[in-house]
């Protein structure tokens, strides 16, 4: 089986992660998040996320360096048959220390897909999300409850998460578009950009990013 080594690009609220869980059972890959990642380093105290937690407590990001590490160590143990990985590179530098490590264990990139949206679709999307303390999810418009904020399964009141607010999602809005946009341009450039709407259905985007992988892996074969 040929490897397929992909990322994952879109704003928050276009379906990545649905798409994520639906393709790693698709396809047998390794899904990397970054920040599941760096949560179980943090909570296995291993040295780098003994190193991470300093920088999170001190209230600052942790740093490139320290997050590539632990992302090529999960390729490293597990990618041999591809990964996709979700969460990083988020930046123009973090991609170039990704295709220079890439390169240096033999292996490159076969895409980035992106999963797209635009920010009208994204806003009510999440602002229009509820939900009550046992996790069970709404939505206003496309979802909801029988009754008006009180959860269909236990009774439990329905709120919105503070991340869901509006002046939230706006804010993470402008940091996707300054940070992570350019990376758009960044694997056009370079051949490897495959876009989806991320508007349409989930099983149609789906179906769409299957149909563009199962293309990939025969060209990887020729
Ligand atoms: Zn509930």
């Amino acid at each position: 089986m040929s490897e397929l080594n992909l990322i994952l690009l879109g704003p928050p609220g276009a379906g990545k992660g649905t798409q994520a869980g639906r393709l790693t059972e698709d396809f047998g890959l390794p899904y990397i998040g970054t920040g599941d990642l760096l949560r179980e380093h943090v909570e296995q105290e291993t040295e780098l996320g003994r190193e991470a937690k300093q920088h999170m407590e001190s209230g600052g990001l942790v740093p490139d360096d320290l997050v590539i590490k632990m992302i090529l160590e999960k390729i490293d143990e597990e990618g041999d048959d591809g990964f996709l990985l979700d969460g990083y590179p988020r930046t123009v530098p973090q991609a170039d220390a990704l295709a220079e490590e890439l390169e240096k264990r033999g292996r490159r990139l076969n895409a980035a897909l992106l999963v797209d949206a635009p920010d009208d679709v994204v806003m009510e999307r999440i602002t229009g999300r509820r939900q009550c303390s046992n996790g069970h999810v709404y939505h206003v418009t496309f979802d909801p409850p029988k009754h008006d904020g009180v959860c269909d399964q236990d009774g439990k009141p329905l709120n919105q998460r503070s991340d869901d607010k509006p002046e939230k999602v706006a804010k993470r809005l402008q940091t996707y578009h300054e940070k992570t946009a350019p990376l758009i341009d960044y694997y056009d450039e370079r051949g490897l950009l495959r876009r989806f709407d991320g508007t349409r259905d989930k099983v149609e985007v789906h179906d769409h990013i299957r149909a563009t992988l199962a293309t990939l892996r025969l060209e990887e074969r020729l």
